[in-house]
């Protein structure tokens, strides 16, 4: 594995300053092309979907039964580390290959999918791969998304001899995948700090996108009295604070964040008070109904506030995507595995989506999650040591082998069954 994403990060558009492999760029597209070499290298037999995801596939003794599926992306943010994603391909791989080695029977087949553009750096949507795997993205939606430099992703997936068109084939049906596990580093220092080895996800949230423009009256510094300004800043600066009470206040859900991470103020001099402030909010949440309703609340708020300042309000939704639970099933399994093997666990929620977000629409999920040092992520400091990629690795191993051998995660509903493969 350390091989693997060494040698990975060589595909990279910024060497000496962070990793950057955007979707269908030159890098990324070598990048999967190495990665596919190597899947077929350790014995799967390898498919590209019309998005360019792979799917690596370990048959087993009743491949007409629905697949486990394993896997992670392999695209970065801008200047990101060598970890995030990746990590969770060539655990899945170095899973499969344990397995193969260990000459264990298996019914279901086992794949590694080597999701294509998790993060949404190029296109300004993450999860395009799963997105369209969920049946969430059709060939408008390629065609009126566009790169941040220019061309469509229609276009681009064109150029890459990939068939935009025939977006539909790559759309899997619940029933399709049996289960899928991802791996993913932490991002966080939840394990890091409590000293636990290996983190189960419960949940992970997903996030809704406002666009904001507040409108007030620009005029001069020195000239307008306090008292009949509209200033556009400080009315955002007091919705500011306000979302940051509400997130923190909210008791409703186990997890919430609220950040307003881009803001333009207009005209934007020293002078002039600021006439207008476009900026962005978002709300990720690991229960739907408390996101909806922190929502109305920071809408309901917003709205109080620009009244009494006396600026106009206009709030557009981007998107609201409805965060996921992982199955219980799959959450017991993994804890099982790892106290067979005397490794420390606890459950975590996902504070940022991942692929397993869009999978889980089609397929139970579970997600295992290996420390992060410093909780560093997106970033080139971004570490996750060898010994924790190994121990992660065996117990996904275990647990997708386990996974391959059930007739069904529910069973009769008790956790011992879980870990009675039928035979
Ligand atoms: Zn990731």
């Amino acid at each position: 594995m350390e091989r693997w994403i060494e040698e990975i990060d060589q595909y990279n558009a910024t060497p000496g300053n962070g990793t950057t492999r955007q979707y269908l760029t030159d890098v990324e597209w070598e990048a999967r092309m190495y990665l596919r070499g190597e899947m077929e290298r350790i014995g799967l037999v390898v498919e590209m979907d019309c998005m360019g995801n792979l799917i690596g596939t370990l048959p087993g003794t009743e491949p007409e039964l629905a697949p486990v599926w394993t896997g992670s992306h392999f695209d970065t943010v801008l200047h990101g580390g060598r970890f995030d994603g990746v990590a969770g391909v060539v655990a899945g791989m170095e899973a499969l290959k344990l397995i193969a080695d260990s000459g264990a029977a298996h019914r279901r087949n086992l794949a590694c999918v080597a999701y294509a553009a998790e993060e949404p750096a190029r296109f300004g949507i993450g999860c395009i791969g799963s997105r369209a795997m969920a049946g969430a993205l059709s060939v408008q939606d390629l065609k009126t998304t566009r790169a941040l430099d220019g061309p469509s992703l229609y276009d681009e997936l064109r150029a890459r001899e990939l068939a935009a068109d025939d977006i539909e084939s790559c759309r899997k049906k619940p029933g399709d995948v049996f289960c899928a596990v991802e791996l993913h580093i932490e991002q966080n220092s939840v394990l890091e700090t409590s000293g636990v080895r290996l983190g189960v996800v419960k949940a992970i949230c997903a996030a809704l996108n406002f666009t904001v423009t507040v409108t007030g009256t620009a005029a001069h510094a020195g000239g307008m009295p306090m008292e009949s300004r509209r200033d556009a800043f400080a009315a955002v600066s007091e919705m500011s604070l306000a979302l940051e009470r509400m997130t923190r206040e909210n008791r409703m859900s186990e997890y919430c964040t609220g950040t307003i991470g881009f803001l333009q103020i207009e005209p934007n001099a020293s002078n002039i008070i600021p006439g207008r402030v476009n900026f962005t909010v978002d709300i990720r949440d690991c229960d739907a109904a408390s996101k909806n309703q922190l929502c109305d609340k920071v809408r309901e708020e917003f709205a109080e506030i620009a009244a009494r300042r006396g600026v106009a309000l206009e709030m557009r939704l981007q998107n609201n995507d409805a965060p996921v639970s992982s199955h219980p099933a799959l959450r017991t399994l993994l804890a099982n595995c790892c106290e067979q093997r005397g490794i420390s666990h606890c459950e975590l929620i996902s504070g940022p989506f991942h692929d397993s977000l869009f999978v889980g629409r089609f397929a139970p999920i579970g997600m295992l999650f290996v420390p992060s040092r410093d909780g560093l992520s997106h970033c080139p400091q971004e570490w996750t040591d060898c010994a924790d990629m190994k121990v992660g690795a065996e117990v996904l191993a275990d647990a997708l082998l386990h996974a391959a051998n059930l007739e069904s995660l529910d069973q009769d509903g008790t956790d011992n069954h879980i870990l009675s493969p039928m035979v």
